[in-house]
């Protein structure tokens, strides 16, 4: 890891004044490396972060043994979401997801699903090619809000496939079963007019509506995160694991505020 980082910065010193864009590449992957080291870092501090929810006040909040059916239908990728689905058949097959595919999966099962991480995120460890507990750990329970110091971040299924897959090449490739959907409706097939002949039979209905799921999620963990007790075990917290800056910002894009202090973490865009 030392002669990585060594050999980055020696390479990003080296570039001409005009390459600004593969300097900042560099320093991005840099920082990449910085977090896997950090991860590693705070899981050697705190143990029990690998089977307990760092924030204990969540404990309960989501039943244990999660719903059998309800977890294979999100591990084997038949949510009726194309394109979550097409994630999670992808990752099985490979091994792999990029970091905003892994938070969405993630977070879809703890909010979306009701599903604890602890159980559910074994098929992750288990699948993940690149599998650091470390990372992983901080990673799951970031992603399914259970730290208590990161804001509550939920993933609209359509609107990442919309973005992530505009061709809908990896949608094609995934959900066969959605081959006689025509494009406009790929990311929304129960709103095609041909839905009836497909959608509950060849290809899954929705287990859940977004918007419905994403109320009541937020509802049950605002319950919780109300309240004295919740604010000092999160001050704990945050003065043990953070490193940023406390505070708020504006996020230009939502016009929304969110907290700062991230577990030092990267962020990936919420909905
Ligand atoms: C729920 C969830 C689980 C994850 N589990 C793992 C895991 O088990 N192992 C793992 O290595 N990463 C994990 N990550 C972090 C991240 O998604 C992967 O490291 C990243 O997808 C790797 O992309 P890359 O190979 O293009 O590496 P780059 O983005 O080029 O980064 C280079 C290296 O930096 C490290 N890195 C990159 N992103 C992060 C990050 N966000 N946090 C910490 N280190 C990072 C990795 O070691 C990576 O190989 C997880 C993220 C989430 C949301």
């Amino acid at each position: 890891m030392r002669e990585v980082k060594q050999a980055t910065d020696r390479q990003r010193r080296s570039l001409p004044a005009n390459a600004r864009n593969w300097r900042k590449s560099l320093r991005s992957y840099s920082s990449r490396l910085h977090w896997h080291c950090h991860f590693i870092q705070k899981l050697e501090d705190e143990p029990r972060m690998e089977s307990e929810n760092l924030n204990p006040l969540y404990d309960g909040l989501r039943p244990r043994e999660p719903h059998a059916d309800l977890r294979s239908t999100w591990s084997r990728g038949e949510t009726g979401y194309p394109f979550f689905d097409a994630c999670m058949r992808s990752f099985s097959a490979t091994g792999w997801l990029n970091f905003r595919m892994r938070a969405m999966v993630t977070a879809t099962a703890s909010y979306h699903l009701w599903l604890d991480w602890w159980a559910r995120g074994l098929h992750l460890t288990r699948m993940f090619s690149d599998y650091e507990p470390g990372i992983h750990c901080s990673q799951v329970q970031m992603q399914s809000g259970t730290t208590g110091i990161n804001t509550v971040r939920t993933y609209n299924p359509v609107k990442q496939g919309c973005d992530q897959d505009p061709h809908e090449q990896f949608i094609r490739k995934w959900v066969p079963e959605l081959a006689a959907i025509s494009d406009p409706y790929i990311h929304e097939p129960w709103t095609a007019p041909n839905a009836g002949q497909i959608i509950g039979f060849a290809y899954p209905a929705r287990v859940f509506d977004h918007m419905a799921a994403v109320k009541a999620a937020r509802e049950r963990v605002w319950r919780v995160r109300r309240g004295d007790e919740f604010r000092d075990g999160s001050k704990k917290i945050m003065s043990k694991h953070t490193s940023r800056k406390s505070g708020k910002r504006t996020l230009k894009r939502t016009g929304s505020t969110e907290d700062l202090a991230q577990l030092s973490l990267p962020r990936g865009d919420a909905e």
